[in-house]
């Protein structure tokens, strides 16, 4: 598996008194190693449990996302957290800004999975947190679609079923919820 080698950034005094403004624009984008096998592969099944629990999407960037590329490519799939307030509509485009699931106003982040693109944005309020685009590419975004590239047709096809699975567990929910009223 392809690693990245984006700085790692730690504040947590800073980003406690903050209480998470990135967090609430926008989640952080995941890159293949969050999803480790621990033998140098991608977790499938837990993608999977991931996606269909509806906490986690698959998005794409439209286009080549290769720097170098030369277009062949139309668009490149890549995982991330969901949209709060999009968690309940398992259908359509997923939505690419609000509040990540994620994030709790009293405990911050509530994932064992913090995606890289998290990990890698350096505190440094009262001035914009960032992560800086590493050279060659326009954002992370475009830099998680070229390490998702060679898990491109899992992705493509876990975004296929990612609609059904995550209705199948919306509706499980929704007679739970009901069934506890
Ligand atoms: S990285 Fe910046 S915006 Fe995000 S929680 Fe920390 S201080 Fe706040
Ligand atoms: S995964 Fe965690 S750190 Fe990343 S945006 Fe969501 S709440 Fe914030």
């Amino acid at each position: 598996m392809k690693t990245h080698s984006l700085p790692v950034y730690t504040d947590a005094a800073m980003c406690r008194r903050c209480g998470g403004l990135c967090c609430m624009r926008a989640p952080g984008i995941s890159f293949p190693e969050d999803w480790s096998d621990g033998a140098g592969g991608v977790d499938w099944r837990a993608l999977e449990v991931a996606i269909a629990s509806g906490r986690w999407v698959i998005d794409w960037w439209e286009g080549d996302p290769r720097p170098d590329g030369d277009g062949t490519i139309a668009e490149a799939y890549f995982v991330r957290p969901s949209i709060a307030h999009a968690y309940f509509l398992p259908y359509g485009p997923p939505p690419i800004a609000g509040v990540c699931i994620f994030h709790d106003e009293e405990r911050g982040c509530t994932t064992p999975r913090r995606p890289l693109e998290c990990r890698s944005l350096e505190p440094n309020l009262p001035h914009s947190c960032e992560t800086p685009a590493p050279p060659g590419f326009k954002n992370v975004k475009q830099m998680a679609a070229v390490y998702w590239l060679p898990h491109h047709a899992q992705l493509r096809e876990l975004e296929r079923q990612g609609s059904r699975l995550a209705a199948q567990a919306w509706i499980e929910r929704h007679r739970e919820e009901k069934a506890h009223r």
